[in-house]
């Protein structure tokens, strides 16, 4: 197989390995490493149908990860998908209510970036390992909530690596705090901050650009590294579980081989959506490519009018992990609509960062054919649990709802009947107030995890053991500080 070679977004510079792409994260012109062409399936439908998840893991990120050796790719493989899952199907579909639904919460954390965040460290530890690097990897996190958590997962007593979580004190959920502060793992860190998550992401940011600290960590055998949703060691793991749902739908008799399949995905960062993207440009038989949001809309008025456009109110919403106005991951789709042009997309990246907006050519506009938006409002996503509990006793998150809404929007509205599937990110445990009161209820005064016990009663699934781990766990990590205080904390942990 020829080697396949990573470029930026925004220069026409050096092209660098996939393991190279892994341990950098972000080229250093500030672009995305997007692969020099998206390969294709290295086999038919009809016999990745066959595979299992892990098989169909390696077939895939061999495409992509062409400077790992297939016994490499192996071992990340099995480190990662293991029975940390609680199905041996990683990534089961459940047909409800007219749709597909594509469980990406089986994981350790109950959220599906534990699909890409479970495998990551292997990939990253293999990389440096292939990269002469000696150092030990640093992986340094801020978080709102749940990569936070799925990273510390992943990361946990991985040899050769430690993680350094920032999460504001005061603004994550309860649960979202206690699945943190109990993390077991000697090289894992928590530190909660006075502040809110811009803050901490701001201060994470400039300890990765600070060349002074690069030398005195590296004078100590360490490195920073990212494991923010950009990296493409996240990106090529979430393209498997686009192929592996078809593969079950064929399977299964559920469809005929070749038919086509449309894909709502709720979206933040635009990662998993790009996913679905490359797994149809891999030859997956996927039509449109539905973008959900929630109220804080940027994606739906993108793909309504080519314009991107950031400057408008932040909205706190039930399904915080899609709270975003800059979809970072975008910018992937924007360079190969620009016709793989880095210029052209450096310049419209320069105009987002100086006046928050930039406006696709009509030509561009035109590349965004696979792509359809939509979004939901707080009452519509509630509304969408609600019902769909009522028809089918299925207990919808937010974040899936959300999706679940604007897909049946989609179905009624044009009348494309190809079969959907819904990327189902996270458990309804993850977000039990919000979906119990959806369902009807007043819970005031009732503590999260007695709520946890009414919704298995209610849904008949028993409380993931994730939730219950937790529950009586041991807190680990007390250390809190100010936001000023953070690059001392880090030394301080590391020992420099
Ligand atoms: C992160 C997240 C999303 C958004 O995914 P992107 O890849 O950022 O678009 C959606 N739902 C849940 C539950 C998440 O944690």
């Amino acid at each position: 197989m020829s080697e396949l070679l990573y470029g930026s977004t925004r220069g026409t510079g050096g092209k660098v390995t996939a393991s190279q792409a892994i341990l950098k994260g972000l080229a250093d012109d500030g672009g995305l490493f997007v692969p020099e062409e998206i390969p294709a399936l290295p086999m038919s439908m009809r016999e990745l149908a066959s595979l299992s998840y892990q098989e169909t893991a390696l077939a895939v990120m061999r495409q992509f990860l062409t400077d790992f050796t297939e016994e490499e790719l192996r071992a990340c493989i099995d480190g990662a998908y293991d029975d940390k899952f609680d199905t041996a199907e990683i990534a089961p579909l459940r047909e409800a209510d007219g749709a597909y639904y594509l469980e990406l919460f089986h994981g350790p954390t109950i959220a599906f970036k534990d699909m890409a965040l479970s495998i990551l460290p292997h990939l990253m530890v293999t990389a440096a390992n292939k990269n002469q690097i000696k150092n030990e990897i640093v992986i340094l996190t801020a978080t709102s909530g749940d990569t936070g958590k799925a990273a510390l997962a992943g990361f946990a007593d991985v040899p050769g690596t430690k993680i350094i979580v920032f999460y504001p004190k005061d603004g994550v959920s309860p649960i979202q705090k206690k699945q943190m502060v109990t993390q077991r793992g000697a090289n894992t860190f928590v530190v909660g901050i006075h502040g809110n998550f811009d803050d901490a992401q701001s201060s994470v940011k400039a300890m990765f650009g600070d060349g002074r600290l690069k030398a005195e960590l590296d004078a100590h055998g360490c490195q920073f590294s990212s494991a923010n949703s950009i990296n493409i060691g996240r990106l090529v793991p979430q393209v498997v579980y686009y192929v592996y749902a078809y593969g079950r739908l064929l399977g299964r008799g559920a469809i005929a081989d070749g038919e086509e399949i449309n894909v709502t995905v709720p979206t933040g960062n635009f990662g998993n959506i790009l996913a679905a993207y490359y797994a149809k440009l891999m030859g997956v038989p996927i039509g449109k490519l539905v973008c959900a949001s929630n109220e804080n809309r940027v994606l739906f008025d993108f793909f309504r009018t080519g314009a991107y456009d950031r400057n408008r109110e932040f909205i706190l919403t039930s399904s915080p992990s899609m709270d975003i106005l800059i979809s970072s991951n975008l910018e992937r789709l924007v360079y190969r609509i620009a016709g793989n042009d880095a210029d052209r997309d450096a310049a419209f990246m320069r105009s987002l960062s100086e006046t928050g907006r930039y406006e696709l050519t009509a030509a561009m506009r035109e590349g965004l054919a696979d792509f359809a938006g939509g979004f939901a409002s707080e009452r519509e996503t509630a509304a969408e649990i609600r019902a769909v509990y009522e028809r089918t006793g299925y207990v919808l998150d937010t974040h899936t709802a959300v999706a679940s809404f604007v897909g049946r929007k989609y179905r009624e509205t044009t009348k494309d009947d190809r079969k959907m599937v819904i990327a189902s990110t996270a458990s309804p445990y993850k977000f039990t107030r919000s979906v119990m009161e959806a369902i009807g209820g007043q819970y005031d005064g009732m503590e999260d995890f007695a709520l946890a016990d009414k919704l298995a009663e209610l849904s008949g699934v028993p409380v993931p053991a994730a939730v219950e781990e937790i529950r009586t766990a041991e807190v680990l990590h007390r250390t809190v500080c100010e936001i000023s205080e953070m690059e001392t904390v880090v030394k301080s942990f590391l020992g420099v």
